[in-house]
This record gives C-alpha cells, sequence and structure tokens, in this order.
C-alpha cells in the first residue's frame, strides 16, 4: 500500500524561532523599564489565596473537643498516597473513633480525595501552606496535631460556581 505524506505548510511567523526569541526579548525589555512590579515582598506582604487552595489538613471536633472522625477508614481506602494511617478504636456503647490517625503531610498529594470522601466531614484540606520542617518526622501529623489546627478550611469546588474563583 503506498504511503502517503501530507505536507502542512506552516507560516513564517509561526516557524522562525529568531522570531519568537525577539519579541520575548522585547517583552522582557517592557516589563524591565517600564511594567508594573509584580515581586510580592514575602513574609511581610502576603498575597490573598484561593478558597479552595488545599493545604495543611485540619481535624475538626466536636463540642466537647473529640475527633469528628468515625474511624469508618474510607480516607485511608481512597488516599492515592497512602499517606493516612488509621487505627479504630470502638468504645463501650459501639461508637467506632480514631486510636491512631496520623497523615504523612510530605507524601501527601493534596488531592483533597480523603475531604471528599468524609461522611462526618472531619478531616478537611485547609487554606494554609507555611508547613516548611527540617526532617521528614515532622510532617507526620498526629490526631492531637491535627484537631490542633486553626486556619480556615478549603471549600470544595461547587457545581453552582464551576469556575471558583
Ligand atoms: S489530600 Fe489526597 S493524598 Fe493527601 S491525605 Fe488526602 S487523600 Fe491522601
Ligand atoms: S473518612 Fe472521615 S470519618 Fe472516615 S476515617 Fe477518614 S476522617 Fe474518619
Amino acid at each position: 500500500m503506498a504511503i502517503n505524506v501530507k505536507v502542512v505548510e506552516r507560516p513564517i511567523e509561526e516557524t522562525s524561532y529568531v522570531r519568537a526569541t525577539l519579541k520575548g526579548m522585547a517583552n522582557t525589555l517592557k516589563h524591565l523599564v517600564g511594567g508594573h512590579r509584580v515581586t510580592t515582598q514575602y513574609p511581610e506582604q502576603r498575597e490573598s489565596i484561593s478558597r479552595r487552595w488545599r493545604g495543611t489538613h485540619r481535624m475538626l471536633t466536636t463540642e466537647d473537643g473529640k475527633a469528628k472522625c468515625v474511624a469508618c477508614g474510607l480516607c485511608p481506602t481512597v488516599c492515592p498516597a497512602n499517606c493516612i494511617k488509621l487505627v479504630p478504636g470502638e468504645d463501650e456503647q459501639g461508637n467506632r473513633y480514631p486510636l491512631v490517625f496520623d497523615i504523612d503531610e510530605f507524601r501527601c498529594i493534596f488531592c483533597g480525595y480523603c475531604q471528599e470522601v468524609c461522611p462526618e466531614e472531619a478531616i478537611h484540606l485547609g487554606r494554609h501552606y507555611e508547613n516548611a520542617e527540617f526532617n521528614r518526622e515532622g510532617f507526620i501529623y498526629d490526631l492531637e496535631r491535627l484537631m490542633a489546627q486553626t486556619h480556615p478550611v478549603t471549600e470544595m469546588w461547587d457545581p453552582a460556581d464551576p469556575k471558583g474563583e
């Protein structure tokens, strides 16, 4: 069978690297001499982040200060990074609760599945990113630490507002 070769004609302005380079340099020069400044003087100056920003987790608590988690096991099951460790416990009344609930924030990919799947709206990602540590162990957030977080929680995608913000 004969093979046909289709030759696609492309205009010179789409294929000239010289032209593209010059255009890029002109753009740089324009910002160098008169463009508005885009540098943020962090940490003194902070930009606001999206309400849907997914950062450091929080475990929400009940009115009497206990974790809302009922140790159902859904979040460690759905977690694609396998970074949630859950050991369930049960009290005399048969209520389940987490004996151990750890999240490795270093392995986490901040996909948000754990928040989406949680039937108790207990585990949330948060609008927080200043969680640097000096060693990997420091990124393990146990239940107590997750409950002690106070930053705002991440809002999930709203179908009524598909573009978000
Ligand atoms: S955000 Fe995603 S990767 Fe991180 S703990 Fe939750 S499910 Fe796992
Ligand atoms: S999905 Fe929610 S209730 Fe279930 S184990 Fe995770 S945090 Fe606890």
